[in-house]
């Protein structure tokens, strides 16, 4: 069903079904309409015109119905056409099957013959298979999907050598299952979609196969029509009267067309990675749809972010990911924002510079200040100017981030040319320096490494390294060392803190981890679902956290030499952000929930430097550490 509503969203590739099956059905009913017999003869009346009395299409060079013929045979090279597609991706989908799953001689000495039957053109081939077996309408469907079993079986062999070594085909060995039901239990499930879809782009091509052998003479015998054959028939009198290569021309087209139409449709629908998004590619900046007054700047800091607000618009229904957030940096100054996994921290970081992926993405309300100057409302032209030069980002791998193809020196190039032209040799200048600025030793020698080449902690720092390649203001880190171990986590913090002291860089530091903000972060603002809970100096706050959640989740932080402490899991998950509880969306996990914590909005406490949005704080807000 869902595959029905996405291929719906596709209006060419609806437009394509609906021709299809009303053809389909048509052929389907040919033998309950009135129609005159398609293969009388009727010399009398030759070339009729089209809408002639008792001929609505006219009559061909015989004197025969074209419509009746023209329906009698598009219901057979349909026919002909379906059972070659059908036949071609069982014989191919079975050998590219047995081929990949087996894999080492069966598959060499399997693939050899296929690429022997591809080295040949297949119309040559065709004609070849047609030339031995005879002439004749089977004989012709056998040729079309002989040719075109190679393209099945090279098609499902890569898909099937993929995933014939996954883990799960793995475990289903191990559990002691035969080849036969690995196969077509673990294996045939995964590659259906794939054989469907080269059915569904390929079948158009075999229905015109077919009728080009016919039209050669070599398909349908006479006086039985189909498309081919009626094209081939009507050659002589192209000129004269034109109307008996017309009719079946333009159905042979709309045929082709529709099924390729809805072909490509089945294609983008049946692909898993665009079942979950929207068909569409994401805009360059996130969609911005404020329907409150905008904040005024208060210049807080060099970055202001203002009562934000992220919506992701799925289906019908709001996620709030992001429900009112204000943070601000100041020049130079390191803000950690802390949080479980699924709290808001990335699509905040990422709403900063418009970078949330639209749709489903929607930036509801609030502002970003840079400087003092909206960016939420800023042109495309603007914020592209200002991504990387005034703000850049590190994300967590690196390896996801650097393109795989290229080397790290030209990536970090074209890192800097993209806001400043810059020579070649200047380029590699700058490139070897930003290396050594995030201490890769051997800078000179390194630029020319793949990303595949460096260690994770390496290609952190290349990460970094582009980061800087602009000189920004600041630096918005998210998760920067989760994916690295312990040792490399610590020297990648010592290099952004030095970065930070010697060129003034402001750094908004995402994490879930207290540790690391203890150790680099001047100030903290711990999120929950989507909203600030708790900010202040980091100092304060790990002396004396206010909110439960704070102190819950430095409970989970381990202690070196803090004897048996035990570690606490917070226990329950997160709330689901399209239906957020009214009151603390906390109080379902706390320990501390009384009735009123349940009954409206809780604002955000403010007292000197802290903040806390609690109305019952493990240590009141005035008697906390400041
Ligand atoms: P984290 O704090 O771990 O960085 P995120 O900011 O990535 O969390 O996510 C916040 C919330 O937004 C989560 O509930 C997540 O499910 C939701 N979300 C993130 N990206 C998308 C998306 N593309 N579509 C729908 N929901 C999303
Ligand atoms: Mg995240």
């Amino acid at each position: 069903m869902a595959f029905l509503r996405l291929l719906a969203r596709n209006r060419l590739a609806l437009a394509g079904g609906i021709v299809m099956a009303a053809v389909v059905l048509l052929a389907l009913v040919t033998p309950l309409l009135p129609l005159a017999d398609p293969d009388v003869t009727d010399t009398a009346n030759r070339f009729k015109p089209t809408f002639s009395e008792g001929a609505l299409l006219g009559t061909d060079h015989l004197g025969r119905d074209l419509l009746s013929r023209l329906l009698w045979g598009t219901r057979l090279s349909l026919a002909v056409g379906f059972a070659a597609a059908i036949t071609a991706a069982t014989i191919g989908a079975a050998i590219g099957i047995v081929a990949g799953y087996f894999g080492g001689r069966i598959d060499n000495v399997i693939m050899r013959g296929v690429d022997m039957l591809m080295a040949f053109p297949y119309i040559l081939l065709a004609l070849a298979i047609v030339a031995a077996l005879g002439p004749g309408l089977m004989n012709a469907l056998i040729a079309v999907a002989a040719v075109n079993v190679p393209f099945f079986a090279r098609n499902i062999r890569g898909i099937t050598v993929g995933i014939a070594h996954k883990e799960f085909v793995d475990a289903a060995r191990l559990s002691g299952l035969s080849d036969l039901r690995i196969i077509t239990t673990e294996i045939l499930p995964n590659v259906v979609p794939v054989i469907v879809i080269a059915m569904s782009t390929t079948i158009g091509w075999m229905i015109l196969e077919t009728a080009g052998l016919s039209f050669l003479g070599l398909g349908s015998q006479p006086p039985q029509a189909d498309l081919g054959s009626m094209l081939g028939e009507a050659r002589s009198a192209l000129i004269t009267n034109p109307h008996t290569s017309v009719v079946p021309g333009v159905m042979i087209l709309v045929i082709v067309m529709a099924i390729n139409l809805l072909g490509d449709g089945v294609r983008d629908a049946l692909d898993p990675r665009l079942k979950s998004g929207a068909l569409s590619r994401p805009r360059a900046a996130t969609t911005v749809k404020r329907d409150g007054p905008v904040p005024a700047a208060t210049g807080a800091g060099l970055l202001e972010v203002q009562d934000l607000r992220t919506e992701f618009h799925v289906k019908g229904r709001s996620y709030r990911a992001v429900g009112g957030v204000t943070l601000n940096v100041k020049p130079g100054e390191c803000l950690g924002i802390i949080g479980e996994s699924g709290s808001g921290k990335s699509v905040t970081a990422l709403s900063v510079m418009g970078l949330v992926a639209s749709p489903p993405g929607v930036i509801t309300g609030g502002a970003v200040r840079y400087d003092g100057e909206d960016l939420i409302g800023a042109p495309y032209a603007r914020l592209r100017e200002m991504r990387g030069r005034n703000v850049a980002y590190i994300f967590q791998d690196p390896l996801a981030t650097l393109h795989p193809l290229t080397r790290v020196g030209d990536q970090l190039i074209e890192a800097i040319r993209v806001h400043r032209p810059i020579g070649a040799k200047e380029g590699r200048a700058k490139a070897i320096d930003l290396l050594d600025a995030v201490r890769i030793p051997n800078a000179a020698r390194r630029i020319d490494d793949y990303p595949h080449e460096m260690s994770g902690g390496m290609r952190q720092r290349v990460g970094i390294a582009m980061a800087l390649a602009n000189d920004p203001d600041i630096i918005i880190a998210d998760e920067p060392t989760t994916a690295l171990d312990v040792t490399v986590q610590a020297q990648i913090l010592a290099l952004l803190d030095d970065l930070r002291r010697s060129r003034g860089l402001a750094i908004v530091f995402i994490t879930h981890d207290f540790g690391v903000v203890a150790q680099l972060c001047d100030r903290v603002a711990v999120m929950y679902a989507g909203r600030i809970v708790e900010e202040g100096p980091t100092a304060a706050i790990l002396d004396t956290p206010t909110h439960p959640y704070t102190a819950r989740l430095m409970a989970c932080v381990p202690e070196l030499g803090a004897g048996k402490r035990r570690l606490e899991a917070i226990p329950g998950l997160p709330p689901v952000v399209d239906r957020l509880p009214v009151g603390c969306a906390f109080a379902d996990r706390c320990d501390r929930t009384q009735p009123d914590c349940r009954a409206g909005e809780i604002d955000l406490a403010r007292h000197g430097a802290r903040a806390v949005r609690c109305l019952h704080p493990v240590t009141p807000l005035r008697e906390a550490a400041e």
